[in-house]
């Protein structure tokens, strides 16, 4: 069944070899979000997964977990699916997969790191913004000091992720409060890569209701660069970071590594202003 769905999965994985865990998303809510809107949530059998396994190539390096968030299966069932790659695949040196706020928060940090330890060895993670504001409008089901948590906890287990932020997120007139909000978030913890997307609108999603009933405007695309800027002159996370806009949905595509980059960066970013 879940052959018939759209697979996502981030463009650096393109080449890695997918292994479905969860069709549709558990989380269902986020406002901007126009994927899985017409399948509803379930889980892949471990039956399903190791035939999946067995017919992979034995020689790939990394898999990578599909599904909106194949955390959401909880500790038990990942720890099966782990050591069935760790036995089908046995050259495999890492597993990645999309994670939620939401979901990392239901593992103990010792979980955490026997995942580690199994091969889970980056997560991708939409934490979108620092303003609790806007991640209560977007119905994110987090608020900022959860997002630290979860962060903190994935540090301590070694687990890298990918933190993806949005700009445009809080809407017209409060792109560079959600900048401040976002890099005080993001400066807080280890980030492997910090991607940035560029909030767009989906005819078919709650934000474009909310924007015909007047309840969100969008920002310009001139505070959306703004906001672009103050983010990539405040974000300083610790042991440094990629800073990456080179995702679809940004019209700008930077990418660099921070802080030693930022003012290559900051120049390109003024020369596209
Ligand atoms: S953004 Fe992710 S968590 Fe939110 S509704 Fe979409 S798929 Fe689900």
């Amino acid at each position: 069944m879940y052959k018939d769905e759209t697979t996502y999965y981030p463009t650096s994985e393109r080449h890695t070899q997918l292994i479905p865990v969860t069709v549709g998303c558990a989380h269902k809510k986020c406002a901007f979000c126009a994927m899985y809107e017409d399948c509803s949530y379930s889980e892949v059998s471990i039956n399903d997964i190791d035939y999946e396994l067995q017919y992979g190539n034995e020689y790939t390096e990394k898999v990578f977990l599909t599904g909106a968030d194949p955390m959401h299966i909880g500790f038990a069932k990942l720890e099966k699916i782990l050591q069935l790659i760790r036995r089908r695949l046995p050259r495999c040196a890492c597993v990645a997969a999309y994670a939620s706020v939401r979901s990392i928060l239901k593992y103990s940090v010792e979980e955490l790191k026997q995942l580690h330890e199994l091969g889970l060895r980056l997560l991708y993670i939409g934490f979108e913004s620092g303003s609790d504001e806007a991640l209560a409008l977007m119905k994110k089901g987090n608020t900022s000091a959860q997002a630290l948590e979860a962060a903190l906890k994935l540090n301590e287990a070694r687990i890298p992720f990918n933190t993806i932020v949005m700009y445009g997120f809080a809407g017209a007139g409060k792109g560079v409060e959600n900048a401040h909000k976002t890099a005080a978030l993001v400066n807080q913890f280890k980030s492997n890569k910090i991607v940035t997307m560029n909030l767009t609108l989906y005819p078919s999603t709650p934000l474009a209701s909310m924007v015909e009933r007047g309840e969100f405007t969008e920002a310009s695309n001139a505070e959306k660069k703004e906001e672009l800027r103050v983010l990539l002159q405040e974000l300083d996370p610790p042991g440094g970071s990629l800073f990456d806009t080179t995702h679809s949905t940004n019209y700008i595509h930077l990418l660099g590594r921070l802080p030693e980059e930022r003012d290559s960066l900051l120049e390109q970013l003024e020369q596209e202003m």
